[in-house]
């Protein structure tokens, strides 16, 4: 028995590539559960790997993807049976582990999520890391009580996944939304979405520069990280709540305490990747109840394969707008 997987590989001089190929079943590595995969989803860390960057993968060659769904074909875990739908994100797979770029995946039943109410297997891998992420991002403003009335909630890096998801769910939730974008020309599919306001990032980074600045936002959800992090905390309002998430704009982090110490600011580290079963289910099962797969259709892009190499590129290029999924049969 065989099947389809892109295949990366670490050559002598250091380049890293992929490639599709045939593999055999017994190539597939140890785990109790083995998954016909249906959808994957492309991320940003799956740009990473793809190109080498950061230097995740431990052993060559490997099969990317930290998130898919699809079907158990065979299990010898009880809680999972042969036809089951089921996604998983996280754990290091893809990373540590073979992921999601193959026809199928033989993993620890111990990191598969049933598949969720509501959702389909490729409803969940629009969601995929992005949305889960999005997902326990406002289940921790919401925990440390985030005001609905006193400014929008900034969301940065708002054209990509965690983004526009994020957009997404805190307008179903009745929250006024500005979106922070580099990419100005999709304000509007922005606002379709759910944003009340569009910022654009140039205009943000060069304004005013003070210690503290006036402040405008409830609380944000920042995928950037870097300088653009530090100024948005000077503009979070008193008792405001920021989400920490993601590092496309870099991974330091130059601020003062004076949010922290003159306006009581909370700042939130999100990680999806090894949240415990219990609020990552829980999450998901919000998620089935609240993303709305229809209003979000316009910003999820189909792709084979093949066209990862490509599209690995884009995403860590800021290029990718939305989804990007990849369908496996
Ligand atoms: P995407 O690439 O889809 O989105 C990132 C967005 O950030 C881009 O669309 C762009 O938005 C903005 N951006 C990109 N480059 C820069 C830059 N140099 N400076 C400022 N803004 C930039 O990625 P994801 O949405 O999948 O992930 C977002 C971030 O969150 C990534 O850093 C990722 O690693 C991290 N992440 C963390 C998780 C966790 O568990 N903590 C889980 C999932 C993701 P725009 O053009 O609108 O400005």
């Amino acid at each position: 028995m065989s099947f389809r997987a892109l295949l990366t590989d670490k050559h002598a001089d250091g380049k890293v590539t992929s490639a599709v190929q045939e593999l055999d079943e017994a190539r597939l590595p140890k785990g109790n559960v083995t998954v016909d995969i249906e959808w994957a989803g492309l991320n940003y860390k799956d740009g990473m790997v793809l190109t080498g960057a950061g230097n995740m993968v431990r052993d060559y060659p490997h099969v990317a993807g930290i998130d898919f769904s699809g079907t158990v074909s065979a299990s010898d875990d009880w809680r999972y049976h042969k036809g089951d739908k089921v996604l998983l994100t996280g754990w290091r797979v893809g990373e540590t582990q073979w992921g999601g770029y193959a026809e199928k995946a033989r993993v620890n039943g111990d990191w598969l999520v049933p598949m969720p109410k509501g959702l389909s297997p490729r409803d969940a891998m629009v969601l995929g890391t992005a949305g889960l992420t999005a997902m326990l991002a406002i289940d921790r403003l919401e925990a440390a009580g985030v005001s609905k009335t006193i400014g929008p909630i900034l969301v940065t890096g708002a054209a990509g996944g965690v983004g526009t998801i994020a957009i997404s769910l805190l307008a179903k939730l009745g929250y006024e939304v500005a979106a922070l974008s580099g990419r100005p020309q999709h304000a509007e599919a922005l606002k379709a979405l759910g944003a009340t306001t569009a910022v654009d990032r140039q205009d943000f980074i060069s304004g005013p520069d003070k210690p503290l600045e006036a402040a405008r936002w409830a609380g944000a959800i920042d995928n950037v990280g870097g300088p653009l992090l530090g100024k948005v905390l000077k503009q979070v309002h008193y008792d405001g709540v920021v989400a920490s998430i993601g590092m496309a704009g870099g991974t330091d982090l130059p601020t003062t305490v004076l949010p922290f110490i003159l306006r009581g600011v909370t700042l939130i580290g999100i990680d999806s990747v090894m949240r415990p079963m219990e609020p990552r289910v829980a999450a998901w099962k919000r998620l089935g109840e609240l993303f709305d797969a229809k209003a979000y259709a316009g910003l999820v892009e189909e792709i084979g394969l093949e066209g990862l190499p490509e599209a690995g590129g884009r995403i860590l290029a800021g290029e990718v707008k939305g989804r990007v999924l990849v369908k496996l049969r």
